[in-house]
């Protein structure tokens, strides 16, 4: 499985595709989160942004899964199968979902700005993407969410409209009671896409998915499951709310697919030579200098792929790393985006302060640090840009990655490569 180790936005797409070249792998899966995630992947003069198939779409031997965990929103679904027919990527033979994948339905992006209206009076955004992920999870433990398989069935229609009914009074609470406001003429359109992505989606291969995935791990196939957000994000490891609606950590991949344990071999943890984060609550690592902060999302391209939203930007963060590392099991490691590099220094978070006391432990709120330790290290400017192999890579970068594994020896994770561009091919391979 690929996992993402901070905030998400990793690149996880980018490693993804590339593990997927290797011919290793004959599939691969979403197993959380839907459309709320964004993969952005570039393959020769091809670019997909991906945020709800998965992101094995350019590679045309690969099958593509979308698990039991996965909120799928229809209509993202539709949109991007037909953008990669247009690309060339005839997906619809080989991308498979499970009967028991959670559906979203067209006034689910609606409740989840009714949600954020309602946060917003107290002054505290989640800052969510507005894909309507968290109300769908919230049916889910409530037990009234629609699945993907209930399409299929003869009294869907009649379901739907119980559904939609209840989530109409919940849209008229947050209306009379807390002033949400919203115009009839956009629920008449959303559910006219809405209604059309369902005709679309009963013509695609909707399954036992754990069954299908069972079936090619005995004939024995690899398969790689993707995470989508990140470790940092995780629901009930992250800094709560201020986290996405899922489990993103590697445990939930049994759960979210329908495997057993036995089937998990590698875990490879992604992140990139810095830090970045979008949406609401405290981001101890942030570059204090603001102009700073403004290079590094142009540099970067820091704007989300969901949202277009500005990231914000910090520095390595070793502490919140270390910390999802234990908690990931991870044991090889990408490290993205270390051709972005804008200063002389570069300063790397190694502990967190509370009143002047440095913390043992992660904290309970990210809001209660309010200072943090760091160590600084030569930067290496522009230069690294494109870089296919380490001998070519300048000594400060090899300094830094030395730094950072030599940080994280005792957990036992090796540097599987280093990317140095948004292409496939821009990235080396670290010799541990
Ligand atoms: P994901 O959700 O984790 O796949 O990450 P995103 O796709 O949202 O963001 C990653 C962005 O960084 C994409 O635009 C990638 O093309 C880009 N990217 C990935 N690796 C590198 C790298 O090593 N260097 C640079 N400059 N960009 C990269």
């Amino acid at each position: 499985m690929v996992v993402g180790l901070q905030w998400g936005d990793e690149g996880k797409g980018k490693n993804i595709d590339e593990l997927l070249s290797s011919g290793t792998y004959s599939g691969v899966a979403r197993f959380q989160g839907g459309a709320n995630a964004g993969h952005t992947i570039m393959a020769g003069n091809t670019t997909f942004v991906g945020h709800i198939v998965p992101s094995g779409a350019l590679q045309k031997e690969v099958e593509l899964y979308i698990g039991n965990g996965v909120a799928v929103d229809v209509v993202s679904l539709i949109k991007e199968i037909r953008e990669l027919k247009s690309l060339g990527f005839d997906v619809t033979s080989r991308l498979y979902i499970s009967n028991r994948a959670k559906l979203v339905s067209y006034l689910h992006p609606l409740l989840d700005r009714a949600d954020e209206h309602y946060r917003s009076r107290g002054g505290s955004k989640i800052g969510t993407t507005s894909k309507g992920i968290g109300p769908v999870y919230s049916d889910v433990r409530a037990r009234r969410a629609l699945l993907i398989g209930d399409v299929n069935l003869p009294d869907f229609e009649e379901k739907e409209a119980k559904f939609v009914e209840f989530q109409m009074n919940f849209l008229k609470m947050y209306k009379e009671n807390y002033g949400f406001d919203f115009l009839e003429k956009e629920i008449d359109e959303a559910k006219s896409k809405w209604t059309e992505a369902i005709r679309e989606l009963k013509k695609l291969q909707i399954c036992d998915l754990s069954f299908l995935i069972e079936q090619r791990l005995s004939e024995g196939k690899n398969l790689l499951a993707e995470g989508a957000q990140g470790a940092m994000l995780d629901i009930d490891f992250g800094d709560y709310p201020n986290v996405t609606s899922s489990n993103t950590l590697p445990a939930n991949v049994c759960l979210g697919l329908g495997v057993s344990h036995r089937a998990l071999r590698n875990i490879y943890g992604v992140i990139k030579a810095y830090t970045t984060k979008v949406g609401g609550g405290s981001f101890p690592a942030r570059i204090r200098d603001a102009e700073l902060e403004n290079a590094f999302q142009k540099a970067g391209n820091e704007f989300g792929a969901t949202t277009g939203r500005p990231r914000m930007c910090g520095w390595l963060d070793l502490f919140a790393l270390r910390y999802a590392i234990r908690l990931s099991g991870v044991n090889k490691l990408f490290i993205n985006k270390a051709d972005i590099c804008l200063s002389d220094e570069v300063k790397v978070v190694t502990g967190y302060k509370k009143s002047g006391v440095i913390l043992k432990e992660f904290p309970l709120r990210l809001g209660e640090v309010d200072d943090v330790v760091t160590e600084e290290i030569p930067g290496w400017g522009a230069k690294n840009h494109g870089v296919k192999n380490k001998e070519n890579a300048s000594p400060e970068l090899v300094s830094y990655l030395t730094y950072i594994k030599n940080k994280l020896r005792d957990l036992k994770v090796d540097i599987v490569t280093v990317g140095t561009g948004q292409d496939r091919e821009d990235s080396f391979t670290w010799d541990n």
